[in-house]
């Protein structure tokens, strides 16, 4: 019957313009007629009258097994003489392509109730499928995600709630829905949801906001959110979408990074700085600072591995976070099981609550800590033993409250120690040295101290007994000569005596005012006479400057830097001595024309007893000259300097204030 209706031209136009594919079959199953839309879901046109059931080559069931194409729901239709209303297929297209359509296959009959074949309809559902699917997707992201993911109006109601908003914020979807978001924001951040609001309203998102969410239970909890629009189909915004994520976690991991770099650097600048000291109060004060720092003790202390004369209580050293005081009228700690694991070197001892220790609470009188102690639970100590094996003392680190001591706390305490007993032993050491030091010190002013009175009456004996040899007396030449020797010797002697006056802190000065350039002529007059090699020229012209200073002490130096001139200057036969005047300053140069000084050296030679070895290890002296003499200007105000090139010849010079107006 279709037939015939299909066959009048306007049913046929009608049929062949609807969107709807439709097609139709005879009682065997062949197709008899199809539509142009039935062509273009097909992807191909079947031949007519001769293909069976459908005009598709691969049909599949919705889950995507394959349908045989004489079950497809037309076969069923006609077999069955039955409509089969809405069965849902997939039609594969001869390039692959897949369309989910419903079918409708209705089964026609003539006037007698004969079945002649039957129509079918297929609606391609493939967008509407595709898009439910998409939803349900998103549907489930939504659900099973562990962010909290809410949705609410312009107005601030929650129209939606996940698993994760449950999660999170502890209200379940029923008591949350048509709530105001308030519910979950601390009252001091009310003005926060205002903020984001107008954001919303005018379509943009806010991300990464970084906030604050009150929990159902009261507590808040550390978020960052991500706040979207939501929008029509003509794009007016109608809400807002939410998600909320807990950074509880991160912030930790945040916090910890940065405790761990803090640590880091402390760590460098304590090692730094307990290489470098040599003092060993210093050293441990800062160790005790630094551990008690690292590890958030409430206090931190050193005690020194010595007993008193009673064999009882341990010395303390350095404190931390108390006073010293508050400490000491305590008494010391004893020596009880509870620090005897420490002293004697057997390892770290971290106890969560000492109170609870096995060894805790044992000895008389206090069978604990005495009343007015800190109140120590968590406990910390770690043995500091030097290179040699023996314990120099205990690093003790306590806190009122239990269990605030880590493994990782533990570690750094004792990398600390280690560093600790390094610096420490270097710091012994250098005590050592020093004392031996100052042993050679006295040992030199001593000397020279019994030196000078044999050698004051040696001197006046020969004086005696030159005076009273006549003129022509031939012995008078060696007297002479002893004592030029003598002079010599005497003056050593002086030199010697002054630096250990000078180690001593007493070489004593003897201030007058008096014109500088006058005594420079002296002292070159002086030389002169002992020198029969050089020529001493001077060679300013100024005549007045007038200082204040010890007279005796700079003729001293100028003799020094003299006679250093003539002796590095063999091959030479000149010095030149010049006196000038520089802002507020009085400043005299020597220079020759000798062996000069290297770069390095230049440095060195003020240092006592330094001599420069290579070239001038010929030379008689005992290196302490300039040393005596940077010490005399230094304590005018002044300064003591050179300038030379090997080679070519040294310049010294000094600076003293001239005397004020
Ligand atoms: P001394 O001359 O007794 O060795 P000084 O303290 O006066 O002691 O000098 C220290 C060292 O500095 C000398 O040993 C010498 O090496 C160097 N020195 C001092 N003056 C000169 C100079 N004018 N030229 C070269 N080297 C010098």
């Amino acid at each position: 019957m279709i037939n015939t209706i299909a066959n009048t031209p306007l049913s046929y136009t009608l049929l062949n313009a609807l969107p709807v594919a439709v097609y139709t079959c005879d009682k065997d199953g062949r197709i008899t007629w199809f539509n142009d839309a039935a062509v273009e879901l097909w992807g191909r046109a079947p031949e007519k009258n001769k293909e069976l059931w459908t005009g598709a080559l691969k049909i599949l069931k919705p889950d995507g097994q394959p349908l045989p194409l004489h079950n497809c729901p037309m076969a069923r239709a006609i077999k069955e003489g039955v409509a089969i209303d809405g069965q849902e297929i997939i039609i594969e297209q001869p390039d692959g392509k897949q369309v989910i359509v419903l079918t409708h296959p209705v089964p026609l009959f003539n006037d007698d109730g004969v079945l002649t074949g039957a129509v079918n309809t297929l609606l391609d559902v493939t967008e509407q499928r595709n898009s439910e699917r998409k939803q349900a997707m998103l549907a489930a992201i939504v659900t099973t995600s562990d962010d909290a993911i809410v949705s609410k109006t312009l107005e601030g109601i929650i129209t939606s709630w996940n698993g994760g908003a449950q999660q999170l914020f502890g209200y379940t979807e029923e008591e949350a829905i048509g709530r105001h978001i308030t519910l979950l924001i601390p009252q001091e951040r009310l003005q926060e949801e205002t903020e984001i609001l107008t954001k919303i309203r005018k379509g943009e998102r806010v991300e990464h906001y970084k906030t604050y969410r009150r929990h159902k239970d009261g507590t808040e909890i550390p978020v960052s959110l991500a706040i979207s629009p939501i929008k029509d189909r003509k794009g007016n915004v109608i809400g807002a979408s939410k998600i909320a994520r807990n950074v509880y976690k991160q912030q930790l991991a945040e916090n910890t990074l940065q405790q761990y770099a803090e640590n880091l650097e402390l760590l460098n600048t304590i090692g730094k700085t307990i290489s470098e000291n040599l003092d060993v109060q210093e050293i441990l004060q800062k160790v005790t600072d630094a551990t008690t720092t690292l590890t958030g003790a409430a206090f931190g202390a050193f005690f020194y591995n010595k007993l008193d004369e009673q064999g009882e209580s341990y010395m303390l050293y350095t404190l931390s976070g108390a006073p010293r005081e508050a400490f000491e009228k305590l008494g010391m700690p004893r020596n009880t099981d509870v620090f005897a694991h420490t002293f004697n070197g057997l390892g770290i001892v971290r106890v969560d609550d000492i109170t609870k220790d096995p060894r805790y609470g044992h000895n008389h009188p206090h069978y604990g800590m005495p009343t007015g102690h800190f109140p120590v639970v968590s406990y910390l100590a770690v043995p500091v033993v030097s290179k040699s094996g023996e314990v120099i003392g205990g690093l003790f680190l306590g806190h009122p409250e239990a269990g605030r001591f880590t493994r990782e706390h533990e570690m750094l305490v004792s990398g600390v120690s280690s560093q600790a007993s390094v610096a420490l032993d270097n710091a012994q050491m250098y005590e050592e040295i020093q004392k031996l030091n100052s042993k050679k010190d006295e040992f030199i002013g001593l000397a020279s101290h019994e030196l000078k009175t044999p050698m004051t009456s040696l001197n006046g004996y020969l004086q005696i007994i030159d005076r009273s040899l006549g003129e022509n007396d031939r012995n008078k030449v060696f007297i002479q000569k002893a004592l030029l020797q003598i002079n010599k010797l005497s003056d050593l002697i002086s030199d010697l005596l002054d630096v250990s006056k000078i180690e001593a802190g007493k070489l004593p000065f003897s201030l007058s005012t008096f014109n500088l350039p006058e005594l420079v002529d002296e002292v070159a007059d002086l030389m002169q006479y002992s020198t029969k090699t050089h020529r001493i020229i001077i060679c300013s012209d100024i005549h007045d400057l007038v200082v204040h200073a010890d007279k005796q002490r700079i003729e001293q130096v100028m003799i020094n830097l003299i006679s250093n001139a003539i002796k590095y200057s063999p091959q030479a036969d000149m010095i030149n001595i010049s006196v000038s005047a520089s802002h507020d300053k009085a400043v005299v140069t020597v220079q020759d024309f000798g062996m000069g000084i290297s770069k390095e050296q230049q440095e060195r030679i003020f240092s006592r007893f330094y001599r420069v070895d290579d070239l001038a290890s010929h030379i008689s002296g005992l290196g302490i000259g300039l040393y005596i003499s940077k010490d005399i200007i230094t304590r005018h105000g002044g300064r003591l300097y050179v300038e030379s090139e090997p080679g070519k010849g040294s310049t010294f010079g000094f600076e003293i204030p001239l005397k004020q107006q």
